[in-house]
């Protein structure tokens, strides 16, 4: 039986005080049945490091550097999120895909580094619009999963969750019926198992991601294979939060 596993992703919002008074909204909710992290931008992950002290809440990170340390101007590395105690990084996001640039080689890289300084790693994969209208859905996302998994050793796969967001869902109040959805993450444990065989297959968290919401949250986590949410807008207030957190109490 695998423990449903809900994250709020943050994005560039909250200021070091509002990500404190969000994060504290959350920890005053008490505890959940299922599996929470909340990845805040870089800049509040200290402050939120705190309030979570002796929750059962998760700090993840939204990114992460492809070196350990260097000349990369601008980025974080996987010491400087070890050293502020992050567990978790979200790996692959399509805004880092596609605003970004990122290749499916860049972030098996960033996967490997991850795993290497035993962080937790949250895989994003998704098609476009265009590419679901032309019915590439399917290879798109195995390929991303594939290439993202490429030198990832099985015993390392219970530190993995994949994130199924189709692009055109994400943060435009579209989402995918939970049957679609659920065809899609009923493939990406197909080649799960292809990858590493059934078992692993068979515990291996797919979260679902895009326009997530407390009205749509019990009937996507009702499919068969959809284990959890990666949430973006509604994580945003306590008031959207908690009871996707509590969707099952
Ligand atoms: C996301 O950013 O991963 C996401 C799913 O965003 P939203 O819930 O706003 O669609």
């Amino acid at each position: 039986m695998r423990r449903s596993y809900i994250a709020g992703n943050w994005k560039m919002n909250k200021t070091v005080k509002e990500a404190v008074t969000l994060a504290t909204e959350l920890k005053e909710a008490g505890s959940s049945k299922n599996k929470i992290m909340i990845a805040p931008p870089f800049t509040a992950l200290s402050a939120v490091s705190e309030v979570l002290k002796g929750t059962e809440i998760i700090l993840g990170a939204q990114n992460m550097a492809i070196a350990e340390s260097g000349a990369h101007t601008g980025e974080i590395s996987v010491l400087m999120l070890k050293d502020l105690n992050v567990d978790t990084v979200i790996l692959g996001h399509s805004e880092r895909r596609h605003i970004y640039g990122e290749t499916d080689e860049v972030i098996n890289k960033k996967i490997n580094l991850a795993l290497t300084h035993k962080l937790e790693v949250i895989l994003c994969v998704g098609e476009t619009l265009e590419e679901r209208e032309s019915g590439k859905a399917e290879s798109v996302v195995t390929k991303q999963l594939v290439e993202g998994l490429k030198g990832v050793k099985s015993g390392n796969l219970p530190s993995i969750t994949i994130a199924y967001e189709p692009v055109w869902a994400i943060g435009t109040g579209k989402t995918a019926t939970p049957a679609d959805a659920n065809a899609i993450h009923k493939v990406i444990r197909k080649k799960i198992t292809e990858l590493y065989g059934e078992k692993e297959a068979e515990a291996i968290i797919i979260q679902y991601g895009g326009s997530v919401k407390p009205g749509n949250v019990t009937d996507l986590m009702a499919e068969s294979d959809i284990d959890g949410a990666l949430v973006g807008g509604a994580a945003l207030k306590a008031e959207t939060f908690i009871p996707i957190m509590n969707y099952n109490k």
